[in-house]
């Protein structure tokens, strides 16, 4: 990386940030991220919006850039200018007050129930990765967490956390939440995270290799740890344990059967445990079109868009070469959202979004009107989110969701979607 320690804000400039740099980095002077590798839902982005702090992805030229220049980061038009004049710094000055009072008026719709003008109620979740990052959720009005990556417990260290590590991690999680419903994903790695204390086999295709449940599956000795530590800490609160990358009905009734052993291993060992629901990711094609099964045999889905979009079109995420296919908007992701949300209302059980694309407000009106009644994301897009949710009615949110499905390609999405009033 190439960060410098000025004693005062600065802008990390990279080639490309590994979740597990942005873990170890002293952030408390960071106001931005650059970097050359890496996609709208590259874990480095996603860290930032949790932050807070604009990233700019597929900068080129970055090592030219010495260390203590001015520049100005601007996450919105995805822009890094050097050396600023002072136009461009009135400019920044001027854009910068006018979103800090914007953000002003957000602060009303943290603390509020989240429910469209007519009174239907809908849930707007936090999706964090560490216990700490709770207060954040709560004080941006998080009304549950809707997606823990536990994998952020396992990232930056040389071992594994054990059972009694991960215990008090999600116990912590659970009780600073107050009784709000907390799902934590089982472990996550493989892919674009790695983990030094359990070496994978090199793979030509990670992101189509052995990662996420597919992994633990083969490891119950980290899985089971895992699992037993789940069961101790859902004494303490609304826990839910759900499975990444669930591809069909098989490896969601091993991991299920997994869950079992754990909890009558704790069980003989007279160690009490919580009730939990089980449900899934469903971010592989194939369990959106089999969502109506697997619904029968899991307590809630929840929609992962960042792999679901890769997968589906093909388009690896954080590969700025395709970043351009790579998107919510393409009407085939669309169909497997409402498929999936259909299949979760016909079955009765629950359907949330924890990918990015939950926290996108063009999307939120077709969202919720395809069935999606929880959605998880960044902290700090609650408040706009439910605010522009309180300006909607059920009916007009179903009729965006049907308008949006019959678009045949992703202009024509996009045109409807910025045609819309009030977002
Ligand atoms: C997803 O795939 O949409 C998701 C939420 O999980 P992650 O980004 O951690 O893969
Ligand atoms: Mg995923």
């Amino acid at each position: 990386g190439g960060a410098c320690d000025l004693d005062r804000n600065v802008i990390v400039l990279a080639e490309e940030l590994l979740p597990s740099d942005t873990v170890r980095m002293d952030l408390s002077h960071v106001v931005g991220l650059a970097t050359h590798l890496g996609g709208a839902t590259a874990h480095t982005a996603i860290i930032a919006r949790t932050l807070g702090i604009p990233a700019v992805v597929g900068l080129e030229g970055w090592e030219e850039i010495s260390s203590g220049t001015e520049a100005i980061l601007d996450g919105g038009a995805g822009t890094l200018t050097v050396s600023p004049g002072e136009a461009e710094r009135e400019a920044f000055r001027r854009s910068d007050a006018a979103r800090r009072e914007e953000e002003q008026s957000l602060a009303a719709f943290r603390a509020m129930p989240t429910a469209t003008a007519d009174g239907k109620c809908f849930e707007l979740f936090a999706n964090i990765g560490s216990p700490g990052e709770v207060k954040a959720a709560l004080e941006q009005g998080a009304e549950g967490v809707g997606l823990f990556r536990s994998e952020f417990l396992f990232m930056d260290r040389a071992d594994l956390p054990g059972e009694e590590e991960q215990f008090e991690a999600y116990r912590q999680a659970v009780e600073r939440m107050e009784g709000r419903p907390v799902i934590i994903r089982t472990l996550d790695v493989g892919g674009d995270k790695k983990l030094p204390a359990l070496p994978l086999p090199r793979e030509e295709n990670p992101f189509l290799g052995c990662r996420a449940v597919r992994m633990t599956l083969k490891r119950p000795d980290v899985f089971l740890p895992q699992l037993r530590s789940l069961l101790r800490a859902a004494v303490y609160g609304d826990l839910s344990v759900m499975f990444p990358m669930i591809s069909g009905l098989e490896e969601l009734r091993v991991a299920k059967a997994m869950l079992e052993q754990a909890r009558e291993q704790l069980e003989a060992e007279g160690v009490p445990t919580g009730r939990v629901k089980v449900g899934i990711m469903v971010e592989i094609p194939a369990a959106a079109l089999m969502a109506e099964r697997l619904a029968r045999e899991a307590d809630f889905f929840s929609i992962g868009t960042n792999d679901l979009i890769q997968y589906t079109l093909a388009a690896e995420r954080g590969n700025e070469n395709v970043a351009g296919l790579y998107t919510a908007y393409h009407p085939a992701v669309l169909r497997l959202i409402a498929a999936t949300a259909r299949a979760a209302e016909a079955a009765g059980i629950p359907c949330g979004m924890c990918g990015e694309a939950a926290g996108d407000p063009l999307l939120t009106a077709a969202l919720l009107g395809m069935g999606v009644g929880e959605l998880s994301m960044s902290p700090r897009l609650i408040p706009r989110v439910r605010r522009l949710i309180g300006g909607l009615t059920l009916e007009q949110c179903r009729a965006r969701a049907r308008e949006l499905l019959s678009q045949s390609d992703e202009g024509a999405v996009r045109t409807f979607l910025m045609s819309q009033e009030n977002v």
